[in-house]
C-alpha cells in the first residue's frame, strides 16, 4: 500500500500541462466523492443519534430544530397575497444539539437569477395548476442581497388556499447546494475533458491494475475500458521490453509522487509502440488510497521521423556511410584519442579513376550502383572498425586509427588497390573494373586537425592521379608545391591552342611483314612560352580533366590528317596515319561526325586513318564505346586498342567492340629480353590477338632482341625508338622516304 509522498502533501509538484488537464478531470472525480462523504460523516450520527423522550408538541418543535440543524435545510413560508416571506433555520454556530439558535426572519423573497427565473416561475404555475404535486426546483438566489448567487434547492406545496381554491400560502424547505453543484459541475467537466483528450490517460490503483481509462487510450492500445478493468499495466508489457521502466517508474512515484519517461508498450494486436509516459500519484476520494493517474503519448512515428533526420544528418542516402559532418566528429574524436595514446591515426583520401566518364555515359542510376559496390567495397576492405564515409560523388574517406607506422596505411592502401582489380559487380551480371587513387595523410606527421589531415590527403591523392592513377601516395610537403605547379600548368593549357603552342610529332610504324614503314602514329607536343616543353603524360590528363581535351583533339586529328595529305601529294602515298582519342572524346557521342567533317576537309580516305582508344577508355563503356566505333567503323576508319594488357579488359568485353588493331603497351615489350613472364604474356597477347583477326603492333621496341622476338611469334608491327623516336613532320617524311631496310634494324627471327 503506498503512503502519501512528502511532495504531493506540500502540493509542490511540478505539473505539465497534459498531465494538469488529466489531474483535473480526476480531481473532480475525487472532489465530488469528498462532498458525498461529508454530508455521511454529519448526516449519520445525526440520524444515528437516540433523541430525548419529551412532551409532544415540544418533542415537535425540537424535532424541527434538529431536522433543520442536522440537514441544514432553512424552512421558509411565502405569504403569495401578501409577498412576504417567513424564513426559520438552525444557527450553524450552534454549541450542540442540546442548545440550538433558531435564526427567524421575515421580509421579501431574495431575487431569483434572471436565468433561472422562468424555470421557476413555470414549475411554480405547474404546482399551482395542480398538474405537479409538489414544487421544486433548483435555482439561483441572492440570498444574503449582496449580489452573489447561490445556487438553492427548494421543495415545498401550497399549505392555504381560499374557498375558490386559490393558494395563499406556499411552505417548504431550501438548501443551499452551491457547494455540491460545483463539485458535479467540475465532476462533469473534468470527465468531459478526460474523455476528449488526445493524450491516453489511465487510472490504475496502487497495487497498478487499471480502474479506468479514457477513449484516446483505447485508440492507442486497442483496449477499451471494460477489457483492461482490473487488469494490471503489466498488460501492455511486451516481450522485447518486458517491464520497461516499470521498476523505476514505481520506485520514483512512491519516493516522489511523480515519474516520467519512455517506455516500450504493446498494443492489444501485438504492435510495439514507444510511448511518452506521465505517471502521478493522486490520493482517492477517501484520501485514504492512492491512485496513479498515467498520461501516454504514442511517440512512435515522431521517434522514427526524429532518427531519420539525425540519420540524414549524419549519413549519405545513397552508400549508407557516415557522410562530411559525421567523418569530421569520428576524425575530431581518433586525433583527441591518438594526442591522449600517443598514436597515430591516417586520413586515406580515395578518388574513383575517370568515375565522371562512367557516371556521363553509363547514366547516373548506374553510376550510383557502381558507388555503392564501391562504398562496399572499400568497409569490406578495412574493415568495420575503421570508419569509411563519403564525402561527395566518388570521394571516399577512410580513418584508420590506432596506426603504429605510416607503412601500416600504406598497406591498407595497398590492400584497398588489390581489392578493386576485382571488378565491381552491380546487379543482374554486371560488372565494371574501377581503380581508386588514394591520397595518405597522418596525424601527427602532417597535420594536428581534422580539416588539415584531409586536406593533405586529398593532395595526396590528387599525386596519385598525377602519377598514373590506380595507386596511392603519401603525403608531403612538397605535394603542395606539385599542386599549385598543375594550377599554373592548366592555366597556361587554357592559352596553348590560341597561342600556337601546339604541335605534332610522328613516330614512324613498321610493318614486320614487307619491312616497310606503312604508317605513323601522331603525337602531340606542348612547348610553352613560359613553362619550356611539357611532356603529355602531364598535360593529356590536365586537358582531359578541364575538357579542353575536345579542341585540343579535334586540332591535332585535322593536323595529323593536313600532313599526311601533303606526305601524299610528295608521293608517300601509301602511308597512314593513327591518332589518340581521349574518353571524353568518345564519351560525347560525335566521334563519327568530326572524322568525317575532318576527312572532308582535308580529303584523306577513311582507310588510312586510324583511332587509337586505350582500354580504360573503352571498358568504361563498353556498350557505349562500341556504339560510337560502329560510327565510325561504318565511314571506313579503323580502330585500335592502345596500352593493351595494362587495364581489365576481357575478352568477352574485346569482342563486343569493333577493333581492328590492339597495340601490345611498351611495358611488356621492355622486358621481353629478360622477363620470361612478360615475354609468355606478349606471347599470349599476339596469340589471342590473332585468333580475333586482329592486327598486333608492339610499342617501345628499343632493341633488336626485341624486334626479333616479335618478328618469332608473328607481331605484324613495331613501332620504337628502335626504329626511330617521334619526328617533325619534315624530318618524318624524310626518314620515310630514305628509310633504308638494315639489317641492324630488321633483326631476322
Ligand atoms: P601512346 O599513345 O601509347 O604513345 C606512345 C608513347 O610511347 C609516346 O609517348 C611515344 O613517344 C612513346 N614511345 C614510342 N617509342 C618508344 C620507345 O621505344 N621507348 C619509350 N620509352 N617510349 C616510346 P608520348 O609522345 O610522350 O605520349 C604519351 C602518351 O600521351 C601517348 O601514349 C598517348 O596516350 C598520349 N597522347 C599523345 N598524343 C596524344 C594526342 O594527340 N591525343 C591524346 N588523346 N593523347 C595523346
Ligand atoms: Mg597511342
Ligand atoms: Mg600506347
Amino acid at each position: 500500500m503506498p503512503t502519501f509522498p512528502p511532495s504531493l502533501l506540500l502540493g509542490a509538484v511540478q505539473i505539465p500541462p497534459s498531465m494538469r488537464l488529466a489531474l483535473l478531470a480526476v480531481a473532480g472525480v475525487v472532489l465530488a466523492g469528498v462532498v458525498v462523504a461529508a454530508l455521511r460523516r454529519h448526516w449519520l450520527p445525526l440520524l444515528r443519534r437516540r433523541l430525548p423522550r419529551a412532551a409532544p408538541v415540544r418533542e415537535a418543535d425540537d424535532h424541527l430544530k434538529l431536522a433543520l440543524w442536522g440537514s441544514g435545510e432553512v424552512f421558509w413560508d411565502y405569504d403569495l397575497i401578501g409577498r412576504r416571506m417567513h424564513q426559520m433555520r438552525a444557527d450553524e454556530q450552534s454549541p450542540s444539539s442540546n442548545a440550538i439558535t433558531m435564526l427567524t426572519g421575515v421580509g421579501q423573497m431574495p431575487a431569483i437569477h434572471p436565468q433561472d427565473l422562468p424555470l421557476v416561475v413555470q414549475r411554480l404555475r405547474s404546482h399551482l395548476r395542480g398538474d405537479a404535486p409538489q414544487f421544486t426546483s433548483e435555482h439561483r438566489m441572492d440570498m444574503a442581497g449582496d449580489g452573489t448567487w447561490s445556487w438553492v434547492r427548494a421543495r415545498g406545496r401550497v399549505v392555504e388556499s381560499d374557498a375558490s381554491g386559490r393558494a395563499l400560502r406556499l411552505a417548504g424547505t431550501a438548501r443551499d447546494i452551491t457547494a455540491s453543484r460545483n463539485a458535479e459541475y467540475e465532476h462533469r467537466v473534468a470527465s468531459q475533458v478526460m474523455r476528449s483528450m488526445s493524450e491516453a490517460v489511465a487510472v490504475l490503483d496502487s497495487e497498478y491494475r487499471f480502474i479506468t481509462v479514457n477513449p484516446s487510450f483505447s485508440r492507442m492500445t486497442g483496449y477499451d475500458g471494460a477489457e483492461v478493468a482490473g487488469q494490471p499495466l503489466s498488460l501492455l508489457d511486451g516481450r522485447q521490453h518486458p517491464g520497461d521502466g516499470a521498476a523505476g517508474m514505481s520506485a520514483q512515484l512512491q519516493r516522489e509522487g511523480r515519474w516520467s519517461g519512455e517506455a516500450w508498450k504493446v498494443r492489444k494486436d501485438g504492435e510495439e509502440i514507444l510511448c511518452r509516459i506521465e505517471a502521478n500519484m493522486v490520493p482517492d476520494a477517501s484520501e485514504q488510497r492512492l491512485m496513479v493517474v498515467l498520461v501516454l503519448n504514442d511517440i512512435t512515428e515522431h521517434k522514427r521521423v526524429e532518427q531519420e533526420l539525425r540519420y540524414l544528418a549524419n549519413y549519405d542516402t545513397l552508400t549508407s556511410l557516415p557522410n562530411r559532418s559525421l567523418l569530421f566528429e569520428r576524425l575530431a574524436r581518433a586525433v583527441v584519442r591518438a594526442r591522449r595514446e600517443r598514436s597515430r591515426v591516417a586520413v586515406l583520401f580515395i578518388d574513383l579513376d575517370r568515375f565522371k566518364d562512367i557516371n556521363d555515359s553509363l547514366g547516373h542510376a548506374t553510376g550510383d550502383r557502381i558507388l555503392r559496390a564501391a562504398a562496399a567495397r572499400v568497409q569490406q576492405t578495412v574493415g568495420t572498425q575503421h570508419t569509411v564515409a563519403r564525402l561527395s560523388g566518388d570521394e571516399f574517406t577512410v580513418v584508420l586509427e590506432g596506426i603504429a607506422s605510416p607503412a601500416d596505411a600504406e598497406r591498407v592502401a595497398e590492400r584497398i588497390i588489390q581489392a578493386f582489380t576485382q571488378p565491381l559487380s552491380f546487379g543482374d551480371r554486371l560488372e565494371l573494373a574501377v581503380s581508386p587513387s588514394i591520397g595518405i595523410s597522418l596525424y601527427p606527421d602532417h597535420a594536428q586537425v581534422p580539416t588539415e589531415l584531409l586536406k593533405h590527403a586529398d593532395t595526396a591523392m590528387y599525386q596519385a592521379k598525377a602519377a598514373g592513377r590506380h595507386t596511392w601516395a603519401v603525403y608531403s610537403e612538397a605535394m603542395d608545391e606539385k599542386t599549385r605547379h598543375r594550377a599554373i600548368l592548366a592555366s597556361a593549357l587554357r592559352r596553348a591552342l590560341e597561342r600556337d603552342e601546339l604541335r605534332v610529332v610522328y613516330q614512324p610504324r613498321l610493318s614486320l611483314a614487307n619491312n616497310r614503314i606503312t604508317g605513323t602514329e601522331a603525337l602531340l607536343r606542348w612547348d610553352s612560352h613560359e613553362l619550356g616543353e611539357i611532356s603529355p603524360a602531364q598535360f593529356i590528363p590536365l586537358a582531359e580533366e578541364s575538357g579542353l581535351i575536345v579542341d585540343i583533339g579535334i586540332w591535332t586529328l585535322r593536323q595529323a590528317c593536313q600532313t599526311l595529305r601533303q606526305w601524299h601529294a610528295a608521293g608517300l602515298d601509301h602511308l597512314n596515319v593513327a591518332v589518340n582519342v581521349s574518353s571524353l572524346q568518345l564519351q560525347r557521342g560525335d566521334l563519327a561526325d568530326v572524322v568525317a567533317r575532318v576527312l572532308a576537309e582535308t580529303g584523306i580516305d577513311a582507310s588510312l586513318l586510324e583511332l587509337e582508344l586505350t582500354e580504360s577508355v573503352l571498358m568504361a563503356n563498353p556498350d557505349h564505346a562500341s556504339g560510337v566505333l560502329r560510327d565510325c567503323r561504318a565511314l571506313g576508319v579503323s580502330i585500335a586498342i592502345d596500352d593493351f594488357g595494362t587495364g581489365y579488359s576481357s575478352l568477352a568485353y574485346l569482342k563486343r567492340l569493333p577493333l581492328n588493331t590492339l597495340k601490345i603497351d611498351q611495358a611488356f615489350v621492355r622486358d621481353i629480353d629478360h622477363d620470361l613472364e612478360d615475354e609468355a604474356i606478349t606471347s599470349a597477347i599476339i596469340a589471342m590477338a590473332r585468333s580475333l583477326d586482329l592486327k598486333v603492333v608492339a610499342e617501345g621496341v628499343e632493341t633488336s632482341a626485341q624486334l626479333a622476338f616479335l618478328r618469332q611469334r608473328g607481331c605484324e608491327e613495331v613501332q620504337g625508338h628502335h626504329v626511330s623516336r617521334a619526328l617533325e613532320p619534315a624530318q618524318c617524311m624524310a626518314f620515310i622516304r630514305d628509310f633504308d631496310p638494315r639489317p641492324a634494324t630488321l633483326a631476322k627471327a
